[in-house]
């Protein structure tokens, strides 16, 4: 069974490499420059464990209780790991103590309380020994208000971004945003490439541009995307919609 679900995914992550190898090509850039980030929700703990044996490090999940629990128990299936989680759903404040003990990175930072919330998790995070570092922070941009998926309005990224690069616990890494389910993906796309320039423009540092899922990777790539967030492609249908 497991040595089926490893060929599988062995597969699959293949797959997905080739994707965005052939869309680095297309759009004149480097491979190297485009990180592959496993959504592994709604999936078990033993399929991140497969997939860091195949050599993907980075992971992430949309549900914190989900994913405490999923990293607790990939930790004891993969000790020496290098793998890193990212949190990339939308986080509820009194959850952010929690985010700060599992979570490298968190994608969906919308709003200045939300930030703040962040920043003292992190600094007790610190102060307990819990982790060694500040957390990594993108700043999630909203390219369609409508839908309530999270997302701060374009207008108010610069200053979110300035919010966050001004704590010592947080550190700016740049933006992430969702395609619209409606709309021209290829505007919202070319929209966050706008904002992404800007926040590189006022923080060097924070050049990640996370964009592009398991239907639209190619296209985020063409507009700048340095992250692809993928779920389905690598792992599967889900059972349980989890977006
Ligand atoms: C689920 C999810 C993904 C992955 O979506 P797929 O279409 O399954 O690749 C990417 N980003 C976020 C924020 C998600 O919640």
């Amino acid at each position: 069974m497991s040595a089926e679900r490893r060929e599988e995914l062995a597969e699959s992550v293949a797959e997905v490499r080739a994707r965005v190898d052939a869309a680095c090509r297309a759009a004149g850039r480097e491979p190297s420059e485009v990180d592959v980030l496993a959504v592994t929700k709604t999936f078990p703990a033993v399929d991140a464990a497969l997939l860091a044996d195949l050599g993907m490090t980075l992971f992430a999940e949309n549900r914190e209780q989900e994913a405490r629990a999923k990293v607790a128990e990939f930790t004891q299936l993969r000790p020496d790991s290098a793998a890193r989680w990212h949190m990339v759903g939308q986080v509820q404040r009194n959850k952010a103590r929690s985010v700060a003990r599992w979570a490298s990175v968190v994608e969906s930072v919308d709003s200045p309380r939300l930030a703040e919330a962040l920043r003292r998790a992190s600094a007790s995070a610190l102060d307990a020994g819990e982790r060694r570092e500040p957390l990594d922070v993108l700043v999630q941009v909203g390219l369609d208000e409508r839908e309530g998926r999270g997302g701060c309005p374009p207008e108010d990224v610069p200053e979110l971004a300035d919010t966050v690069a001004a704590t010592e616990e947080l550190r700016l890494r740049g933006v992430m945003a969702v395609a619209p389910l409606r709309g021209d993906a290829e505007v919202a796309f070319a929209t966050l490439s706008t904002i992404a320039h800007r926040v590189r423009r006022d923080h060097p540092e924070a050049g990640v541009v996370s964009a592009g899922m398991s239907g639209d990777l190619e296209r985020a790539i063409a507009h700048g995307s340095t992250r692809v967030r993928v779920g389905t492609a690598l792992l599967g249908g889900r059972r349980l919609t989890s977006l």
